[in-house]
């Protein structure tokens, strides 16, 4: 008996494009004779739109886009009758979201709700790591190394503009790095030389939330990490991005070619332990499950911070984490597999 997948792709966020791509990918990764697989496509508002089961991969991008039909269609009534007898296996659903409605732990509240197997973070872990500023307000009470930052609500800023900008030039010097906290991707991030810079990237940042984190600035190689498991966590080999870019934006993120991934990155033994440790901290401490890539500053004096985590990675097989797996001698199949088995695992233990 195959077991159901459910991919749940697309979404409402600003992170929508690449969620595509990342469907794609895992369609065509995903082994067919062990697995029954039914698109489910949630558009850029917000409606969700499931198809039936794949009887092949799909080649095309377009393929995966599914215009909705019945207006009544939503969320609950599509997972109704996922189960058709009771001996029968609920479906895994594997959230493929980035960004808010998906990655920040309203779908996984969702799936909780309605007792679905789920790959990936929780809830708890989902929240907390796609808000900055709550994240690293649990990693400093974890005693975890990173940039000072102030965190600004768009209410308090539009009271008192001046005040705002001078409670941040009061508190780190330029450069600063200012971000709306809840999104990935890049989108909406700026770096800022001075005030006037400063007063742009406010407005942009505030385009996408309520709530911005200005960050300080520091000059540093960027050291990326994967973590898999769910009780006992394990880390990959460490990765390096080099943007061509001044920063690792959107563009350098999803567009240039030249931004290069260096695969194991080159440091130091002892600097490679220590990222491994804090990225363990960092999953424990936000009570991660499935998979986290943890982001670390290098500094040239070997100094290293932590930037984020993200609970639902970039996942192309030229992404990242999952080649960062590979390196580390788990192929991209494997890692769909081991992240969905992670799923029913945790799901089984709550039964
Ligand atoms: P996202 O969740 O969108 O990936 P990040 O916090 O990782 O947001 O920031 C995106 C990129 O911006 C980083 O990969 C890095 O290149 C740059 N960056 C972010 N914060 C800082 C900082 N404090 N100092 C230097 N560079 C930064
Ligand atoms: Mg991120
Ligand atoms: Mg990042």
């Amino acid at each position: 008996m195959k077991r159901k997948i459910f991919l749940l792709y697309g979404g409402k966020s600003a992170e929508h494009q690449v969620s595509m791509r990342t469907a794609l990918a895992v369609v065509q990764a995903l082994d067919f004779n062990k697995y029954e697989v039914t698109p489910i496509y949630i558009t850029e508002n917000g409606q969700w739109v499931k198809r039936e089961a794949l009887e092949s991969p799909v080649k095309q991008l377009n393929d995966l886009i599914v215009q909705p039909t019945k207006k009544e269609e939503n969320s609950i009534t599509l997972f109704n009758n996922s189960k058709t007898n009771d001996n029968e296996e609920p479906p895994v659903i594997f959230p493929l979201l980035h960004g808010t409605n998906g990655e920040d732990g309203t779908v996984q509240g969702l799936l909780e709700v309605l007792n679905l197997p789920y790959v990936g973070n929780g809830v708890l872990a989902s929240a907390a790591g796609m808000d900055k500023v709550i994240m690293k307000n649990i990693f400093a009470q974890a005693g975890l190394k990173q940039v000072d930052f102030v965190s600004v609500l768009r209410y308090e800023w539009e009271q008192d503009k001046e005040k705002v900008y001078q409670l941040v030039e009061e508190k780190l010097t330029y450069p600063y790095f200012v971000k709306p906290a809840n999104l990935g991707s890049s989108v909406g991030i700026n770096k800022c030389r001075d005030r006037n810079e400063l007063e742009k990237a406010f407005v942009e940042a505030f385009q996408y939330d309520r709530k911005i984190i200005v960050e300080q600035g520091i000059e540093a190689r960027e050291i990326e990490i994967g973590v898999i498991g769910n009780e006992e966590p394990k880390c990959s080999v460490v990765g390096e991005i080099v943007p061509k870019a001044e920063f690792y934006d959107y563009k350098a993120k999803y567009e240039d070619r030249d931004t290069a991934l260096i695969i194991p990155a080159d440091i130091p033994e002892d600097t490679y332990e220590t990222i491994k440790q804090m990225a363990i901290t960092a999953f424990k401490v936000l009570d991660c499950s499935g998979l986290i890539r943890a982001d670390f500053f290098v500094t040239k004096d070997g100094e290293v911070y932590i930037n984020e985590v993200n609970t639902m990675p970039g996942f192309t097989p030229v992404s990242m984490f999952p080649l960062l797996w590979k390196h580390s001698g788990v192929d991209y199949p494997q890692l769909i597999d081991r992240l969905i088995e992670l799923g029913i695992e945790r799901y089984n233990e709550k039964q």
